[in-house]
């Protein structure tokens, strides 16, 4: 229910609920002049006001928000006439706008300004979140209502955004246990309980792991490391109570350079067999029992409600549909993979050789030698590059792809007319090119500070819809770039460059929304990175290198030899890569897949790898035992899968560009892009989508040409 509840505004965790008292409850009705609980004004049909937004005002309208939509709710559910899509359907997706709106203010301190005394705020309202949810997807009268609609409607089709909307709500209630008997529901009720306990003690058991097992250097044991890794590993170790040494924690971003670049055989084995053994030394914090759990608690659940297994649940509504279709996919690539490892050991064997290390190849060398050829082979300087990333240009070539692909343009708003909640944050106004008509706000806030989540994101404040009264979208993007000196450039990677463009990618599915109920805005896992993914594309495009790739210094334009060693890297070690994220993949499918009575983790993973014919120089990128992405949660259980099927969308629509005659900026072909693949959200299915772009579904062949492996006949 959530992402209806919260519009918008994605993944919300679901926590085990509690009764609010009703002290709270007084608070919550206290709440007259709560900025937060206003309606948006100003320009732009109502911005947020995130000048005037303070700490202490969320929890009061949180609350207050959150009642008020359950009331909105019981007003739908007393209605006396029969349920129509009118009195019911129409009610529900209007519902929950002041939620809708208080939740952007909670979304901007929970990622962009964060404090303790906020999360004290996270920390009483998850419980109550959490509550308010259920009354919404556990309400029988409500699915009743939903029910009858969705029945009706299976004897009369509505209108096709109508239907649309009206499978996808009941679909979601039903596979939530609505249908069920109230015996059964029960049951489901406390499974989800037990399992939402148990997510909490996998990760914290990895957790555990991450902390209790790090590796302290000496100063004689740092050959190969960079300057700025051994800085970062004495101050860990300092921070430790270590002064004098050097700390390689426990974590992925520790564990991987370390591995690529230290020369000490031993350590590397040691700091390996640390990192993928999370949650597998047999001790208190083994996760193989948890995992035994999970799977036979997930099956349960998903037999109350006629499912032969938690996959075939999970994928009903993907597009994948279900797990033949992914496993098909993935063992298409597999063989693939399989042999490109070969090659790579092969090169990397060559080089130990030639350098005397009497060794054969073994997973703790793999980065290591890897990264020898890769220096041998492609010779590429990251900081040259970077001269030629300056972050006022990209944002121009962002403006510029889009008003190519979008017809839309961008100029910054006059400074203070729209609020922001931090003085970095710069907001541009989004119009068509050719009507001047207003589509929406674009807001960005570039750089990283204290309080503020790491990497790079993008969100809505405001998403349209027509029955909302088709106003303004707010979309914003967020990343974390290091704050210059005044004057200073910012200058960034290449792959900080392709993030850039991926987010904005978001951005653009957001503005470009034409759809009719908020609902239609949901996204679908296996789909919603794809449109994102594809941007990325138009970075490496002549015309966006010629006017905005250009060195901050002199102006020159990044040279072609660059370029091309930079396209050519990207097909390095993609051996390595696949192999690594297909057998964590796979192992995902296999787990959902079987007769959880079956399964004893650590037999049934190196069973299935063997089978699979894993080579012995790669592990899985995560081992079961701390596979967080499937086991902490339900968020990518089954779904991890959803990559490559986002990649091979990706990789099958750049070709279609690249072979269009206007090249990746064929106008015919843009509409089409912008009518079939991010116009319609999720008002149409994907598949669906996907095929009137293309002419056809995709193929596997764009992918296997962009990772560098031979296409199978
Ligand atoms: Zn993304």
């Amino acid at each position: 229910m959530k992402k209806r509840i919260i519009k918008s505004l994605g993944v919300f965790a679901l926590v085990a609920g509690l009764q609010a008292n009703s002290q709270e409850q007084n608070q919550a009705t206290n709440t007259m002049d709560n900025i937060l609980l206003a309606e948006w004004s100003g320009p732009y049909a109502g911005v947020p006001a995130f000048d005037k937004m303070k700490v202490e005002l969320v929890k009061p309208a949180m609350l207050k928000a959150m009642d008020a939509h359950l009331a909105e709710i019981d007003k739908i559910t007393q209605n006396p006439e029969p349920a129509t899509f009118a009195n019911t359907i129409v009610p529900f997706e209007d519902s929950g706008d002041l939620l809708s709106r208080v939740f952007t203010y909670y979304g901007i301190f929970s990622s962009n300004i964060s404090s303790p005394e906020f999360r004290e705020v996270q920390r009483e309202l998850s419980p109550k979140i959490s509550e308010y949810s259920s009354k919404i997807s556990q309400n029988t009268a409500l699915f009743e209502r939903i029910k009858t609609v969705y029945e009706n409607s299976q004897e009369n089709p509505l209108p096709a955004p109508d239907q649309r909307v009206i499978d996808l709500i009941y679909e979601e209630f039903a596979m939530e246990g609505a249908n069920l008997n109230k015996e059964d529901k029960a049951r489901y009720a406390e499974i989800n309980k037990e399992l939402s306990g148990l997510y909490t003690k996998f990760s914290n058991n990895v957790l555990a792991e991450e902390e209790n097992y790090i590796v302290y250097l000496t100063e004689d044991q740092l050959s190969g490391l960079t300057e700025s890794y051994i800085k970062a590993a004495a101050s860990t170790a300092e921070a430790n109570g270590e002064s004098g040494k050097y700390a390689v924690t426990n974590t992925r971003s520790s564990m991987d350079p370390f591995l690529t670049y230290s020369d000490e055989r031993e350590l590397r084995e040691q700091v390996w067999r640390n990192y993928y053994s999370r949650g597998d030394n047999n001790d208190e914090f083994d996760n193989n029992e948890v995992i035994k759990k999970i799977l036979k608690l997930r099956d349960e659940r998903v037999e109350l409600l006629g499912y032969d297994n938690f996959a075939q649940w999970r994928l009903q509504n993907r597009m994948a549909k279900n797990p033949e279709n992914a496993m098909e996919l993935m063992e298409a690539v597999w063989p693939a993979a399989l042999a490109r490892v070969e090659e790579e050991v092969k090169d990397m064997q060559a080089v130990a050789d030639r350098e005397g290390a009497n060794i054969t190849i073994k997973p703790w060398d793999y980065r290591y030698y890897a990264e020898k050829v890769r220096k041998e082979k492609y010779d590429l300087d990251s900081e040259e590059v970077k001269q030629y990333l300056e972050l006022g240009n990209l944002t121009q070539a962002l403006f510029f792809t889009a008003g190519e692909l979008f017809n839309f343009d961008f100029k910054p708003v006059e400074e203070g007319s729209v609020p922001v909640f931090h003085e970095d944050v710069k907001v541009w106004e989004v119009t068509d090119k050719d009507s001047g008509e207003l589509i929406g706000l674009w807001y960005l806030d570039p750089f990283a500070r204290q309080g503020k989540r790491s990497g790079a994101w993008a969100t809505t404040y405001r998403s349209y819809s027509e029955l909302e009264g088709a106003k303004p979208v707010l979309a914003s993007n967020n990343s974390n770039f290091i704050k210059p000196a005044p004057g200073e450039p910012v200058l960034v990677s290449w792959d900080d460059a392709e993030t850039f463009f991926h987010e904005f990618g978001h951005a653009l599915h957001f503005l470009a929304a034409d759809i009719k109920y908020p609902t239609l805005n949901s996204g679908v896992r296996d789909y919603t990175e794809f449109q994102s993914q594809l941007l990325e594309r138009w970075l490496s495009t002549d015309k966006v290198i010629n006017r905005y790739l250009k060195h901050h210094e002199t102006g020159e334009v990044i040279p072609d030899e660059l370029v091309a060693k930079i396209k050519k890297a990207a097909t390095f070690n993609q051996g390595f890569a696949t192999t690594e994220f297909l057998a964590s993949a796979l192992m995902d499918m296999k787990y959902h897949t079987t007769d959880p009575e079956k399964i004893e983790p650590k037999q049934f993973e190196k069973e299935t790898l063997d089978a699979l014919g894993m080579p012995d120089e790669i592990v899985m990128r995560h081992r079961s035992p701390h596979f967080g992405h499937v086991f902490s949660g339900e968020g990518y259980a089954t779904g991890y899968y959803g990559y490559l099927w986002a990649d091979v969308l990706t990789s099958d629509a750049s070709e279609a560009f690249a072979e269009a005659p206007g090249g990746f900026y064929d106008a015919t072909l843009a509409k089409k892009l912008v009518k079939y693949l991010f116009a319609p959200r999720n008002a149409m299915d994907p598949a669906e989508a996907y095929r009137k772009f293309r002419g056809r579904d995709a193929k596997i062949d764009a992918l296997m040409r962009d990772r560098g492996f031979p296409v199978p006949n």
